[in-house]
């Protein structure tokens, strides 16, 4: 299915499940062509808050975040311009640009943006982004062919959502390190969701102790097909080692692509009324990683049968 721009003749298709972190949230949408005349159900989107602006909110240390109210982008500052986290979808790539400046970074100094997995809905912005900043763009070396195709990995129940492709200048495997000015974030390889599905974690300075700050990428099955896959044969394995891994991560801090995960907006309302602590939660990773487990068991035993 192609995601045409919206000046196309199109119509608006609702296919649950999402493709995104959201697991049970929401709906997702694709768009098809006019001349597709199979009676589809029409006059669906995806979810207003996808798109509805967000002014940005500082997090913790260089962290704000700058997505829209639905779907995370998160800028870190460093002594060297600033890392970009997540480019959210194509039409938000505007909103995410004036956040950025309006979190006090120009554009330009963006000088990486890294991507946590293939789908649209938080790599199709990247395209845009990467040309309005200048930035070297960083991703799992398994999403990089689909990435520079603008085609997601694998095969799903909901077909294809295309995104504006986008080169990547650098592929990371688990354990390698970026580097910007005198900030490092550690690329973790946690495959399934994509192949090359990738959470990052840093460590920023904090008193009494330093944070770990943990960018999980999505354990949702959100319509991939698990069995019998021929696009991705090993697919179960690979999130069966991710879930285990990111159950292990220790992280004060948890900051997903899809924000309700974590309640980051809440969150961050609670941190601008003055909660300097608002964000810090060392139980939470473990809890959403514990009801992924569940919901994909559940969703691994129900496409078995
Ligand atoms: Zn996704």
């Amino acid at each position: 299915m192609q995601r045409l721009p919206l000046t196309a003749p199109s119509v608006r298709l609702r296919l649950p499940p999402p493709p995104g972190g959201g697991g049970s949230f929401g709906f997702r949408t694709g768009v098809l062509a006019i001349a597709a005349t199979a009676p589809f159900l029409l006059g669906a989107s995806d979810p207003p808050a996808w798109t509805r602006p967000q002014a940005p909110f500082p997090i913790a240390g260089p962290i704000t975040y700058v997505g829209s109210e639905g779907i995370a982008a998160y800028l870190i500052k460093t002594n060297a311009g600033a890392i970009l986290i997540d480019g959210t979808i194509a039409e938000n790539a505007g909103m995410i640009e004036r956040n950025i400046a309006a979190a006090g970074v120009r554009p330009r100094d963006v000088k990486l943006i890294l991507v946590t997995h293939a789908h649209f809905d938080h790599a199709a912005g990247v395209a845009a982004l990467k040309r309005a900043t200048g930035a070297r763009v960083v991703a799992g070396t398994r999403d990089v062919r689909a990435l520079e195709t603008g085609t997601p990995p694998g095969e799903t129940s909901y077909g294809v959502i295309r995104f504006p492709p986008v080169h990547v200048d650098r592929g990371v495997r688990d354990g390698d390190k970026v580097t910007l000015g005198t900030t490092t974030l550690t690329a973790r390889a946690t495959p399934g969701h994509t192949p090359g599905c990738t959470t990052w974690t840093m460590r920023i300075p904090a008193k009494p102790r330093a944070l770990d700050v943990v960018f999980p990428c999505s354990v949702s099955v959100a319509g991939n097909r698990l069995i019998g896959n021929r696009a991705y044969p090993r697919i179960v394995a690979d999130y069966r080692r991710s879930i285990a891994m990111l159950g292990m991560l220790h992280a004060d801090i948890v900051l997903p692509s899809h924000p309700e995960l974590a309640d980051v907006i809440a969150r961050g309302q609670r941190r601008k009324a003055g909660d300097t602590t608002a964000f810090i939660d060392p139980a939470l990773l473990p809890k959403i990683v514990a009801k992924a487990k569940v919901a994909f068991d559940a969703d691994l035993a129900k496409q078995a049968r």
